[in-house]
Parts: C-alpha cells; sequence; structure tokens
C-alpha cells in the first residue's frame, strides 16, 4: 500500500492544500492519505494556532464524502511540540510493509536535516515536494529522498486567510463554503 502523509498546522485547511493532496494520489499512485494537523510546529514556535477541536473540525467538513482522504488526530492527542518522526514511527509500527510518502512545501527542503532524527527519517519515508508559487525547485540534501508534485500550485496560505478574515474580507473560495461557515460560527481570526 502507498499511503501519503500530509502534516502542516491547518490554521485553517485551504482550497491549496486539498489541490495537492488531490495532486499527490493522482501523481503517486497513493491508496490513501491522511491529512495530520500538528499540535504545535517545530518551525512556528511563537504561534498559537486556534484550538485542535475547530481545526479537526474544519479538517473533517473539508474532506467530508471523500473516503481516499483522512485526518489523523494523534499529534494533537500527544499534544506539546510535535516531531514528524514521531508520527512515522507510529505509522511504521502500525503498517510495516506501506510505502510511506511524507508530503512538505518546496520552502521545507533545505532544512531537513535539521528535523529530529533525520538520518531515521530519511530512511523511513520518501518526501513530496509541493511546488509553492515564488519557491525555487532545489534537490534534497543527503540522505533524504523523493520527488517533485507537479500539481496545482496556488498562492494561497494559511496565514493569508487569517488576515483576510482580520481584514473583514471573504474567504469562502479560498477554503470552500463548510470551511468558511465554521470560520464564522467560531468566530476565528477576528
Ligand atoms: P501558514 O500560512 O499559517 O504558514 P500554510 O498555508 O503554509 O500556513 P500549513 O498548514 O503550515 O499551511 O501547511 C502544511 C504544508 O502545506 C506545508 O508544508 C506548506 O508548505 C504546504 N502548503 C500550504 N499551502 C500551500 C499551497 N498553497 N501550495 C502548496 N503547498 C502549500
Amino acid at each position: 500500500m502507498k499511503l501519503g502523509l500530509y502534516g502542516g498546522t491547518f490554521d485553517p485547511v485551504h482550497l491549496g492544500h486539498l489541490l495537492v493532496a488531490q495532486a499527490a494520489c493522482e501523481e503517486f499512485g497513493l491508496d490513501r492519505l491522511c491529512f495530520i494537523p500538528a499540535a504545535q510546529s517545530p518551525f512556528k514556535p511563537g504561534s498559537e494556532p486556534a484550538s485542535a477541536k475547530v481545526r479537526l473540525q474544519m479538517l473533517r467538513l473539508a474532506l467530508a464524502g471523500q473516503p481516499r482522504y483522512e485526518v489523523d488526530a494523534q499529534e494533537l492527542t500527544r499534544g506539546g511540540v510535535s516531531y514528524t518522526v514521531d508520527t512515522v514511527r507510529d505509522y511504521r509500527r502500525r503498517l510495516p510493509d506501506a510505502q510511506l510518502f511524507w508530503l512538505i512545501g518546496a520552502d521545507h527542503v533545505t532544512k531537513l536535516p535539521l528535523w529530529r532524527d533525520a538520518e531515521e527519517l530519511a530512511a523511513s519515508v520518501e518526501f513530496l515536494v509541493i511546488p509553492r508559487p515564488g519557491e525555487p525547485s532545489v534537490p534534497f540534501p543527503a540522505p533524504f529522498r523523493g520527488a517533485m508534485l507537479k500539481g496545482f500550485p496556488l498562492g494561497v496560505s494559511s496565514s493569508q486567510i487569517r488576515a483576510r478574515v482580520k481584514a473583514g474580507l471573504p474567504v469562502d473560495l479560498l477554503t470552500g463554503p463548510a470551511v468558511a461557515e465554521a470560520l464564522r460560527a467560531n468566530r476565528l481570526y477576528l
């Protein structure tokens, strides 16, 4: 089985994330793809994301009715800083025969050697690099391996969405209507 693992803060999930998931499944023949929201990203130490509960709720709304995609709440349940290697170990233990692909934004590739237990991580998963507009494509630092996705670079980010909500601008087309409604109902990012 080919399994995609897509970690992020998802604060909130947006169409950029969804298009990337679709591209990964189509281009690499993934059987399933798990969205794994982080409790606290090691790369965003100063920022406090929206609550685990509401980020999870938005992911479930965004992915409703699409059986190939799942939400895995293990990093939220563990709490604290979320390290990819801990999550990958869990998948290796539960699914020893699966081929694991970890999705990352192009902005993270050069920093992979700084990730916790980098050697073990590099041996455990292949990385699928998500193109982002304005980010040059760079080679993998050894011993990391993987491939570049082609589709679908979209200039949308969660921070841009939070800023638009704060400015009173609509975000429905960037998140989809269900997530936009949840943002309003929970009075997020005001
Ligand atoms: P923020 O703006 O708050 O930093 P973000 O939109 O980058 O958030 P994350 O949840 O941190 O969202 O993203 C998870 C992963 O998806 C990261 O590896 C990020 O690089 C990638 N990503 C996010 N948005 C896009 C996009 N529009 N196109 C391609 N990759 C994206």
